[in-house]
């Protein structure tokens, strides 16, 4: 037996999240059987974990990410005691995920573990920490170097945000770090941030196209009208990595930018990105985008007892850096 967070529905009344003991059967099929080492909180645990969003069937073990080592393998790709990493996918979603000792995943999700990170690292990277390296990436592929300007970082307390700010920082990039969380400026600078401008300075309040030109690049986890106000101040030719909502869904914009700026507003899906890519940004995550600050200020560790507290200040917006939630690490 083992142990984990299970949210369980009992006829008709609204789902419940409590640590359980768990047996084998009770994962759903797969191919590679892991101990979990450590979990991570992001966003979207906390859309299944609180909001039960996105969760397919009760009763359900939530958690996105996870990294352990291979316990048994029916394929030879991996054999007992290899070291991986498990996110995106359905896992957490629509398949038990990681907030629980022991986990079992189809082949396909698995990503061996790149040298240069242990279990907990690359868990204090995560889902976030993906989606941080995918966005630098995307950015760089279309044109961004150093010498072009600053980049500003929207959301930057937050798990995306911090790490982005610090693989920015690390990379020489000059970083402007926008936070609604005016009492974190040490903690930014710390990261690498240059300067640190308010949530509504970077908001749009009244749809102006194009504004003075501004920023380079950015890195938007927060979308709504901090996307608006990103787009109306890209500099010529510059690209927004867009990969959040938690400002809002909706985003009014017009062509100018795009027709008089050449701006590129780039999507970026963690979920489904294609494992080449996926295995290439873990690679550099764990080289020249590792980020610098990764085992200080930006982790908080926690048990599975207190999950469900976490992803309710996560959805207040009280959560800084990055949460990891340590499991069974031998
Ligand atoms: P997080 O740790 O909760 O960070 C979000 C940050 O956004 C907060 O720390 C806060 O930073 C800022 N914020 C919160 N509420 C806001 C509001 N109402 N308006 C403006 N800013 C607000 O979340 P995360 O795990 O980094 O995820 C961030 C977003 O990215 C989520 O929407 C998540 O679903 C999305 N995401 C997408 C992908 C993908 O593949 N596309 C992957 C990972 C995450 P400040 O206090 O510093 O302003």
């Amino acid at each position: 037996h083992f142990k984990a967070l299970v949210l369980a529905k009992e006829n008709g009344s609204d789902p419940t999240l409590s640590v359980n003991k768990q047996s084998l059967e009770d994962l759903p099929d797969g191919d590679v059987t892991i101990q979990v080492a450590y979990s991570s909180l992001n966003y979207k645990d906390a859309m299944v974990g609180i909001k039960h969003q996105l969760v397919k069937s009760y009763p359900h073990i939530p958690g996105i990410d996870l990294a352990g080592t291979v316990l048994a393998s029916k394929d030879e790709t991996y054999k007992p005691g290899d070291k991986v990493i498990v996110t995106s996918y359905e896992l957490g979603t629509g398949h038990a995920g990681g907030f629980s000792e022991v986990a079992r995943v189809p082949k396909e999700w698995v990503v061996p573990l790149p040298k240069g990170l242990t279990l907990r690292e690359a868990m204090i990277l995560g889902t976030a920490g993906l989606t941080a390296g995918l966005s630098v990436q995307r950015l760089e592929d279309n044109g961004l170097a150093s010498s072009e300007g600053p980049v500003l970082v929207a959301g930057a307390t937050g798990g995306v945000g911090s790490l982005a700010v610090d693989m920015l920082a690390k990379k020489g990039y000059d970083v402007a770090a926008s936070t609604g969380s005016s009492s974190e400026k040490d903690y930014l600078e710390k990261l690498g941030a240059k300067e640190i401008i308010s949530r509504e300075d970077v908001t749009d309040q009244d749809g102006t196209p194009t504004r003075k030109k501004r920023w380079a690049a950015a890195v938007d986890p927060v979308g709504g009208s901090t996307l608006q106000y990103i787009l109306s101040t890209l500099k010529q030719h510059g690209s927004v990595a867009t990969s959040g909502l938690v400002g809002g869904i909706e985003v009014k914009t017009t062509v100018l930018p795009f027709i008089g700026r050449g701006v590129n507003w780039l999507g970026i899906d963690s979920v489904q990105c294609p494992m080449e890519l996926r295995k290439k940004v873990w690679e550099r995550l764990a080289t020249d985008l590792k980020p610098t600050n990764l085992n200080e200020e930006v982790v908080n560790e926690i048990s599975l007892d207190e999950i469900e507290q976490t992803l309710q200040e996560i959805l207040e917006g009280r959560v800084r850096g990055r949460t990891i939630v340590k499991l069974n690490p031998t």
